[in-house]
């Protein structure tokens, strides 16, 4: 069987049980390069098959599933963060499909969590944003028409971008043509939980010369939006006037 498992953003300790118990038990791990931490290899049991995608193409991969599941055995395809983002899982499942090789899908820590942790942010806060759009800006990967990062900055809800690190500069300009200012908070959170984590808060204006200055160009997410500002208004959840099904409000 085949297992996809999110390993987490990279402290170890990110991972959830679920997976933890799944890598122990894998006859072969399949994991996604650099961005999966080696400590995790390490819980592997002997003799287990480590085979690192960064070099591997999707038929690689499926071959690699394949040998496996005639063998008998169990695989772990680790994927950074959680697989449903930015994870290239469709695609594996799809052909897993076709050939009837059963597998299953394991939730993780996706790192727009772990740099929200990194800054004890909350992305929705009342009064500012009830919306967190994850993205990432146009590069060799085409963005459709209606996702351009321009488009998508009109809202000025919260906002992550994935993968951009390296294009500062565009960002931050497709970013000012929207409902962002060049006072709008931002932060540059690299390798979130990971022990080199670094965390840069600035805003959209200075967001390309703050990442220049840090010399972060990869592995880092760019969090943008006034949910990293000082306004916002209370929940009504926790208001003592509130009632809720749980709580009778005073008023
Ligand atoms: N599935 C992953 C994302 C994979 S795409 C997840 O859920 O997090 C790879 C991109 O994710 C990187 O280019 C970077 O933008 C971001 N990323 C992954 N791990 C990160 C971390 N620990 N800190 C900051 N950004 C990270």
């Amino acid at each position: 069987m085949i297992h996809f498992v999110g390993a987490g953003p990279g402290a170890p300790d990110l991972l959830t049980l679920r997976g933890a118990e799944l890598l122990k038990n894998a006859d072969c791990v399949i994991y996604a390069g650099s961005l999966v931490n080696p400590a995790l290899l390490a819980m592997t049991k002997e003799n287990c098959r480590i085979l690192n995608s960064a070099s591997m193409t999707l038929e690689q991969v499926l071959s690699a599933f394949r040998e496996e599941e005639q063998a008998g055995g169990s695989t772990v395809r680790l994927h950074t963060g959680d697989p449903s983002v930015y994870g290239a899982i469709r695609e594996q499942i799809d052909a897993l499909e076709e050939e009837g090789i059963p597998y299953d899908v394991t939730p993780g820590v996706s790192s727009f969590s772990g740099a929200a942790a990194a800054l004890s942010a909350e992305y929705t806060l009342p009064g500012v944003s009830q919306t967190v759009i994850l993205t990432r800006m146009e590069g060799r990967t085409p963005v459709p028409e209606g996702e351009k990062l321009s488009e998508l900055s009109k809202h000025g809800a919260s906002m992550v971008l994935f993968l951009s690190a390296g294009m500062m500069k565009n960002v931050q300009e497709e970013l000012l043509k929207g409902a962002y200012n060049s006072k709008t908070p931002a932060a540059i959170v690299y390798k979130a939980t990971w022990p080199e984590e670094k965390v840069v808060r600035c805003t959209v204006g200075t967001l390309a010369e703050s990442g220049r200055k840090a010399g972060i160009t990869k592995t880092a997410l760019l969090l943008v939006g006034d949910f990293l500002g000082e306004d916002y208004e209370r929940s009504k959840l926790y208001d003592p006037g509130f009632t809720t099904g749980f709580r009778k409000g005073d008023k």
